[in-house]
C-alpha cells in the first residue's frame, strides 16, 4: 500500500471539477493499492465531505491547541471530527514558521487524540541546519519532543524545508540519510514501524524514484496536487 497526501494549503480548489479531472486520469482499479488523503483549506472541508468519492480520505491542515471558545480564526478538533475529518497535519514547516513550537505541536496532538483523528507529523530541517551538518541532531530533537509524550502519529512526513515549494526535490541519497535517522529513532520507541512519507517538490517526474527508496511509503504533495491531472499522474506512477 502506498500513501499520498495532498496539501492544498491556502488555495481555493473547485473540488467537483478537480475530482472529475482526477478520475478521468486515474484508473479506478488502482485505488486498491493507494490511500489518498486530501487536506483542503478548512472552509472547504464540509463541501468536500459532501461530494467526495469514498476512496478519498479527508484531512485537515491544522487544528487549534484549544478545546473551544474565543479563538478567532481557529478550528477545533471537535469541529474537524464533526466534518468527518480522519487525519490532520501536525507541525507543518509553514506553520512552525509562524511561531509553532514543539510544545504547541504536542498540545494539538492531545486535542486530536481526544477526537481520534489520526496525526501526520511533519518534520524537516532548514537549509542552514543542513549546511551546518546538524540535520541528525535537529530531526532527533523534533522526534524526541514528540515521542516523549504518548502520542503516536499515523505517519511521519519528512519534509526538508529547503525542498518545499522550490521545484527541486531532495536527492535520493539525502532522503535515504533522513529515513535512516527517523527509522532508527522509531525503533528505540516502538516494536513496530511508523510509515514515513517524503514531502518537498514531488511531481510526476520524480515520484517513482522517491518511492523506490526503502522506507518511504508515500508522499506529501503541495503544489503538484493543485493540478488534478498532474496529481493523477503522480498517483498512477507511485
Ligand atoms: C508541503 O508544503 O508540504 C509540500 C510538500 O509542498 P510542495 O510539494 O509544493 O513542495
Amino acid at each position: 500500500m502506498k500513501y499520498l497526501v495532498a496539501n492544498w494549503k491556502m488555495n481555493q480548489i473547485d473540488f467537483i471539477s478537480w475530482q472529475d479531472e482526477f478520475l478521468k486520469n486515474f484508473d479506478n482499479a488502482n485505488f486498491k493499492d493507494i490511500k489518498i488523503i486530501l487536506c483542503p483549506n478548512s472552509t472547504e472541508l464540509a463541501k468536500i465531505n459532501d461530494n467526495k468519492i469514498d476512496e478519498f480520505l479527508l484531512g485537515a491542515q491544522d487544528v487549534s491547541r484549544h478545546l473551544d471558545g474565543p479563538f478567532t480564526g481557529q478550528i477545533s478538533a471537535k469541529i474537524l471530527k464533526n466534518k468527518n475529518v480522519q487525519f490532520c497535519l501536525l507541525g507543518h514547516s509553514e506553520i512552525r514558521a509562524e511561531g509553532e513550537t514543539n510544545e504547541t505541536v504536542l498540545q494539538k496532538a492531545a486535542r486530536l487524540d481526544t477526537e481520534q483523528i489520526e496525526k501526520i507529523l511533519c518534520i524537516g530541517e532548514s537549509q542552514k541546519v543542513l549546511e551546518k551538518g546538524e540535520r541528525n541532531e535537529f530531526l532527533k530533537n523534533q522526534l524526541e519532543s514528540f515521542f516523549k509524550s504518548n502520542h503516536k502519529p499515523a505517519f511521519i512526513a519528512y519534509e526538508p524545508i529547503w525542498a518545499i515549494g522550490t521545484g527541486i526535490a531532495a536527492n535520493t541519497d539525502s532522503i535515504k540519510d533522513s529515513v535512516d535517522i527517523i527509522s532508527k529513532f522509531i525503533k528505540n520507541y516502538f516494536d513496530f514501524s511508523i510509515p514515513i512519507l517524503y514531502g518537498g517538490s514531488v511531481s510526476s517526474e520524480n515520484i517513482k524514484e522517491i518511492v523506490s527508496i526503502t522506507g518511504i511509503e508515500g508522499c506529501l504533495v503541495g503544489n503538484a496536487s493543485l493540478d488534478s491531472k498532474e496529481f493523477a499522474n503522480i498517483a498512477t506512477k507511485i
